[in-house]
């Protein structure tokens, strides 16, 4: 079993994953393409703009991944990949492992989301790579089950439609077509009692055996989380995500305390340093880190063990296409002891469809992976190209050839 060192804590840490032993990769060529915002399938929500990165080696092998992304700063993101790209491509060799390290040495210990996003990306596409290279699909190199059936739930966000009536309605459809978990955004635009009502509604809609969770989205203060879960009453959700920022690190702890409801953090953290922090102080029951912006598959892999230590789960964040970052997420689902639901976005999905063969189904309750080799995705670039408004490629072999 291969060991890695933990960056970030002094013991040495030593995961399940078993990795193929012959991963070294030259890169030769990198591309980035940015979607544009497009309607939501369901006439729901908007699909924001989505980062993809095109790895291809030298001996022509070319894979994804895909980095998280928030308005305004997508481009800065794509320079990153493109920078840090050049960086590793200067080194003889890469492997997720040898590019992991070379990404905390450049990052210098000043991480940021979009460095780690970046480094998400990168490092997700090296994995592809060595899937597609072992002819194996990815979570199987990490000691996982590719027929594992992948518990996904389904979450209820759109930009505008937040009044209850709207929440009621898209719940329903949504267990209608068979999801077994929805999770909503009560407190967009509205008082503690109103999020309240607007749980109490969609919990009467979708009946006592859906899982509904409630995202608080990161509220100022516990007083609201607090009032919130007082008015809910017998509502109670599956869990209870963000009812303070994911850095108020005792609050979340003493929101647990109080409430007694399985608290959710980590879709805005990178790196393990926070999430070290929160274990410590016991304050969450489920690490939610965005797949395509922790850092990296191995960060994320490495969470699990040290989430699994104390009974703590992983449910993967995935505000990203439901296309390469989705099957990333569930790789490593079908590969940890410890995960929870996985999210999906149910109104990207169809925008997916459009440039990519997925490389799982859905059935609602569930996600069954192809079995294919890597992420087991396939990418129609041409396709992926008409929906982008920006594509920008680095040629490595030139960056090679000038040091
Ligand atoms: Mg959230």
């Amino acid at each position: 079993m291969q060991q890695f060192t933990d960056t970030c804590f002094s013991a040495p840490f030593s995961p399940t994953p078993t990795l193929p032993g012959s991963i070294d990769l030259s890169l030769a060529q990198i591309d980035t393409w940015m979607t544009s915002p497009a309607k939501g399938g369901d006439g729901w929500g908007e699909v924001k703009t989505c980062l993809f990165v095109c790895v291809t080696t030298s001996e022509g092998l070319v894979e994804w991944g895909e980095a998280f992304v928030l308005p305004c700063r997508e481009k800065a993101v794509a320079e990153i990949i493109h920078a840090l790209g050049r960086s590793a491509g200067e080194m003889q060799a890469v492997s997720p492992q040898a590019f992991r390290n070379h990404a905390v040495r450049v990052a210098a210990k000043h991480r940021s989301l979009d460095f780690a996003a970046a480094s998400s990306a990168l490092e997700m596409a090296l994995w592809d790579i060595c899937g597609k290279r072992a002819g194996k699909p990815l979570c199987t190199l990490w000691g996982g089950d590719h027929s594992r059936a992948i518990p996904v739930y389904g979450n209820i966000w759109s930009d505008t439609q937040w009044d209850a009536g709207s929440l009621e309605r898209r719940a329903t459809e949504l267990v209608a077509q068979g999801y077994g978990a929805v999770k909503i955004h009560p407190m967009l635009n509205h008082s503690a009692q109103e999020a309240a009502h607007c749980v109490t509604r969609v919990r009467a809609a979708i009946g006592d055996d859906i899982h509904l969770m409630v995202d608080l989205d990161s509220q100022d203060d516990i007083a609201t989380p607090l009032q919130v879960e007082r008015l809910i009453g017998s509502a109670r959700p599956y869990w209870f995500e963000e009812p303070v920022d994911g850095e108020e690190i005792q609050s979340l702890a003493r929101v647990r305390r109080i409430t007694g409801l399985p608290i959710v953090t980590g879709e805005k953290q990178s790196g393990l340093t926070n999430f070290r922090n929160v274990l410590a102080a016991d304050a969450a029951d489920i690490l939610n880190p965005d797949i395509a912006g922790v850092g990296g598959l191995l960060d994320m892999i490495q969470l699990s063990e040290l989430a699994d230590r104390q009974d703590v789960k992983i449910s993967p964040h995935c505000w990203n296409s439901m296309t390469v970052a989705a099957a990333a997420m569930l790789h490593v689902c079908a590969a940890i002891p410890n995960a929870e639901m996985a999210e999906i976005y149910p109104e990207y999905i169809a925008h997916g469809e459009l440039f990519a063969t997925t490389g799982f189904q859905l059935n609602g309750a569930h996600a069954y992976l192809s079995g294919k080799p890597g992420l087991g995705v396939e990418i129609d670039t041409s396709a992926l190209e008409s929906l982008s408004h920006h594509h920008h490629s680095t040629c490595l072999t030139i960056v090679k050839a000038a040091t």
